[in-house]
C-alpha cells in the first residue's frame, strides 16, 4: 500500500523520586535512532529502531528560568529539540493545508504530558507549535485571512466530555457519524475562535481545570482520561477571482495511562475506569494491528475496527486516513517498570507500519 508512514518517536525521562527511592536500575539505552531495553530478570537485550529516539534521562542542567538544557557534549534531548523535529512538521503541515495528528502513548508518569504540554518553562510541543503558528500569522504580509478555532475534550469511561464547558450532559456528548465523509465527530462540542497564542494558553488551562482527575497509586495527579485538543486552522485567499480556503485540522491527543488496571492496585470504580480505558486503548491497538497487517501485506481483506471505541472513532482520520500522524511513546528508564515499558515499545514498533494518505484540503469558499 502506498502512503506515508506514521512517524514514531520514543522518549526516555529521568528517574522519578519513587524510582530513586527504590534504587531502580537503568534498563533503557539509546544510540541514534536505536532504543534497547534490558530484561532485569535475565539480562537479555531487545533492540528497536524508531524515527526518533530521544534521550532525556540525564545530561542536563536547569537554567535560571527552570528550563532544562543539555550539558555541553551530552545527548540530552530538550523540549526545543523535540519541537524542532516534530512540532515544526505539524506547523508546516498546517500552513500547507494537511491534517495532522500527534498522540502521546505510555504508562502513567512516563512523560506523555511533559512532551505534549510541558510544565512551567519547559513548554511542550503543543504550546510551542501554537505560539509559532500565531507568530507566523502576525508576520504575514499578503491578503490571506486566517481563522483559528480551538476545542478540547476528554474521553472518560467511553463518554465524551467537553472541557470548555463546566457542565456536560449525563452520559456525555453524542458521537455522530458523517456518512458522506465516513468520519465521526462530537455533536454540540464547543469550538471557540482564538486570536492569539495567549488565548490558546488560557483555554488549555481552562480545559485542564475541567478535567476528571482521580488518584491512583502510580501518580496521584494523573488523569485517567484521554484528552484531545483540536485546532482548526483556515487560510482564505482570493485566487483567480474566487475565494479559496485551505484547512488543516490538528488533533493533539494525550492518551490515558496504558498500564493494566491490576498493576496499579485498582478496585471498584477505579477498576471500571481501568477496564474502559483499556477498552479504548485495546481498540486502538487492534486498529493499529489491522492497519499494520494491511501495509505489510500479511492479510488482504482486513476489517479495521474503528467502531469499537470512542477513541478509535474520533482518531479514524489519524489512523490510516487523511492525516499526517506522529506518535510519541513515553518511556520510564527503570527496571521496576520493565513489563509496561516493553509493551509500550512493542506498541510503538507496530505503529510504525501504519500508512496514511494525507491530501491538501483546499476548497472554494461557498
Ligand atoms: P504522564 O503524562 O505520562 O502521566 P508526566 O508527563 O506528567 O507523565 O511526567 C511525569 C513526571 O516526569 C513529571 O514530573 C515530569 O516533569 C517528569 N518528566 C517527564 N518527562 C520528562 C523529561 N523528558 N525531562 C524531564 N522530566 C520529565
Ligand atoms: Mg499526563
Amino acid at each position: 500500500m502506498s502512503g506515508e508512514s506514521v512517524k514514531v518517536a520514543v522518549r526516555c525521562r529521568p528517574f522519578n523520586s519513587r524510582e530513586k527511592e527504590r534504587k531502580a536500575k537503568l534498563i533503557i539505552r539509546m544510540n541514534g535512532k536505536q532504543t534497547s531495553i534490558t530484561n532485569p530478570a535475565d539480562g537479555q537485550v531487545k533492540d528497536f529502531a524508531f524515527d526518533f529516539s530521544y534521550w532525556s534521562h540525564e545530561g542536563f542542567f536547569e537554567d535560571d528560568n527552570g528550563y532544562l538544557n543539555p550539558n555541553p557534549g551530552s545527548t540530552y534531548s530538550s523540549q526545543r529539540v523535540v519541537f524542532e523535529d516534530l512540532g515544526m512538521g505539524v506547523l508546516n503541515n498546517a500552513y500547507e493545508g494537511y491534517n495532522t495528528s500527534l498522540f502521546a502513548y505510555g504508562q502513567t508518569g512516563s512523560g506523555k504530558s511533559y512532551s505534549m504540554i510541558g510544565y512551567g518553562s519547559n513548554k511542550g510541543i503543543v504550546p510551542i507549535t501554537c505560539d509559532e503558528l500565531f507568530k507566523k500569522i502576525e508576520t504575514n504580509t499578503d491578503d490571506t485571512k486566517f481563522e483559528v478555532k480551538f476545542s478540547m475534550l476528554e474521553i472518560y469511561n467511553e463518554q465524551v466530555r467537553d472541557l470548555l464547558n463546566k457542565t456536560n450532559p449525563k452520559g456525555g456528548l453524542p458521537v455522530r457519524e458523517n456518512p458522506k465523509l465516513g468520519l465521526f465527530y462530537v455533536g454540540d462540542l464547543k469550538k471557540v475562535a482564538v486570536g492569539s497564542y495567549a488565548e490558546i494558553e488560557r483555554r488549555i488551562e481552562e480545559g485542564n481545570n475541567n478535567r476528571t482527575v482521580a488518584s491512583t497509586q502510580m501518580n496521584a495527579t494523573s488523569s485517567r482520561a484521554h484528552t484531545v485538543v483540536t485546532i482548526e486552522f483556515v487560510q482564505k485567499k482570493m485566487q483567480d477571482g474566487k475565494e479559496m480556503a485551505k484547512t488543516s485540522v490538528m488533533n493533539l491527543v494525550d492518551l490515558a495511562g496504558s498500564e493494566r488496571a491490576d498493576s496499579t492496585g485498582a478496585t471498584g470504580d477505579r477498576l471500571k475506569e481501568g477496564a474502559n480505558i483499556n477498552k479504548s486503548l485495546s481498540a486502538l491497538g487492534n486498529v493499529i494491528k489491522a492497519l499494520a497487517d494491511i501495509s505489510m501485506g500479511t492479510k488482504k481483506k482486513v476489517n479495521i475496527p474503528y467502531r469499537d471505541s470512542v477513541l478509535t472513532k474520533l482518531l479514524k482520520n489519524a489512523l490510516g486516513g487523511n492525516s499526517k500522524t506522529i506518535m510519541i511513546a513515553a518511556l520510564s528508564p527503570a527496571d521496576i517498570n520493565y513489563d509496561e515499558t516493553l509493551s509500550t515499545l512493542r506498541y510503538a514498533d507496530r505503529a510504525k507500519n501504519i500508512k496514511n494518505k494525507a491530501v491538501v484540503n483546499e476548497n472554494p469558499v461557498d
